[in-house]
């Protein structure tokens, strides 16, 4: 499978794609198209579009440029939300076949996942996606493949026979785990099995999974893509057409669409990814490197820590290391303290957008036991980090009566933070 080489670097790519055509006097945006019909010529078939929600031109622009960044040789298509877009992917793993799913990932993923497999009857097996081999073990067990016999490493998936799927979430959320994405796409290619990889996290700026030979991508375009906290909306990106007719057809019979603006707005906030995420990855990095010195932090998986599990591979395969960090207390009491104690973080779930967010996973009750209690989500925004760092330190202060570790890297006076632990 060939794909598309853009002329352009991602970052122009971004700002150029899905342009209209330049004749003087033309709009420089593409318009939000709101119309449920399209003039027919002989019948629905001879047009390019018929009835909206089977296509729509209000969905082209955005789709195209999707494509355009994540490599893929056909337009993406958008879904009504994230995980539409997931469930129509997972619609893909037959009856009686086997999805290989990580023990962490997007919560709504997981739950997607087994309750599609109770109804439709496939296996879910649940792996470890950090450990490489335990993935491999699960693509053998799902295939009945046999490593001593195999012949051609570099094999491709025919979409239409794969009865088995593996779900690629890297970096995980909440845990930030970092999955070995080059070996287990090859992996999965040579047993035959579809690869579907979740790229919110990274974006199609930081890894391009169909370049390795992934299948499908899926975005929660709610986040990073859309950027700013105002839409829920999801895309799917494959690199066989045929692939993509299916999951068009699914779109189209399960009504899972996007609506006209939601998708310009996307559009709109997507012109801006590079920018905001090259300042929300530097803040994170600096927030992340604060926060592996401060006392009653016990743990910080960010993968730009070079101390982090996940750092050699990110470092390889990612050309950046994202935006969102994971940290550790001892207990769900103090990590809700500090979430109740900031004043410029904003405590609540999603993530993605200019404004930073911090949320205790394990409040919701769906989320895996092997999530410690304790353990703090931050989306790292774009506000200075300065800001950032001294309100998340006195409100650890605030929580904990422990103070900064290491002199200097907090913005607030001593004294304020001394009013703040006797608050
Ligand atoms: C939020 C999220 C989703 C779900 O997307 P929605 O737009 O909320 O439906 C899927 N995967 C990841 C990694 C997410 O963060």
């Amino acid at each position: 499978m060939t794909t598309r080489e853009p002329a352009y670097s991602p970052e122009t790519v971004l700002v150029e794609a899905a342009r209209p055509p330049r004749v003087p006097g033309a709009s420089v945006n593409p318009p939000i198209e709101l119309s449920s019909t399209f003039i027919g010529t002989t019948g629905m078939g001879d047009a390019p579009f018929g009835y909206g929600r089977l296509d729509t031109p209000a969905w082209t622009p955005f789709e195209e440029a999707l494509a355009e960044l994540e490599h893929a040789p056909v337009p993406g298509l958008v879904f009504g939300s994230g995980l539409a877009a997931i469930a129509a992917v997972l619609s893909l793993v037959p009856a009686g076949g086997t999805l290989i799913i990580p023990r962490h990932a997007y919560q709504g993923s997981l739950q997607s996942a087994d309750e599609l497999a109770a109804r439709c009857g496939f296996t879910v097996l649940s792996v470890d996606i950090a450990d490489t081999e335990a993935v491999i073990a699960a693509l053998d067990t799902a295939t009945g493949f046999d490593p001593t016999t195999a012949t051609d490493p570099a094999a491709a998936t025919d979409p239409a026979a794969a009865s088995a799927m593996v779900w690629i979430e890297s970096p995980t959320n909440p845990m930030l785990e970092v999955a070995d994405v080059p070996a287990l796409i090859a992996a999965a290619r040579q047993r035959g099995v579809l690869t579907a990889c979740d790229n919110t996290f990274a974006t199609p700026l930081l890894q391009t999974p169909l370049d390795l030979g992934a299948d499908i991508v899926v975005h929660s375009v709610t986040k990073y893509l859309a950027g700013h906290s105002d839409v829920v909306l999801g895309a799917v990106l494959v690199s066989d057409p045929g692939l993509r007719e299916t999951l068009l057809a699914e779109r189209a019979m399960r009504g899972a669409i996007a609506g006209p603006f939601e998708v310009w707005l996307a559009l709109r906030g997507m012109r801006t990814l590079s920018v905001r995420l090259d300042r929300a990855q530097a803040n994170a990095q600096t927030i992340a490197e604060r926060l592996s010195e401060r006392a009653a932090v016990l743990e910080v998986r960010y993968p730009g820590l070079p101390t982090d599990p996940g750092h050699a591979r990110a470092a390889a395969q990612m050309s950046g290391f994202g935006a969102i960090v994971a940290f550790t207390v001892d207990s769900a009491q103090t990590a809700t303290a500090i979430a109740e104690a900031v004043r410029l973080w904003t405590p609540a779930t999603s993530l993605g957008g200019v404004e930073s967010l911090i949320e205790r996973r394990r409040r919701h009750a769906s989320e895996p036991e092997t999530v410690p209690e304790g353990l703090l989500r931050l989306s790292v925004g774009i506000e200075h980090v300065d800001d950032l760092w001294a309100d998340l330190d006195t409100a650890i202060t605030a929580a904990t009566g422990t103070k900064a570790a290491s002199p200097g890297t907090g913005a607030e006076s001593s004294s304020h933070r001394d009013a703040q632990a006797n608050a």
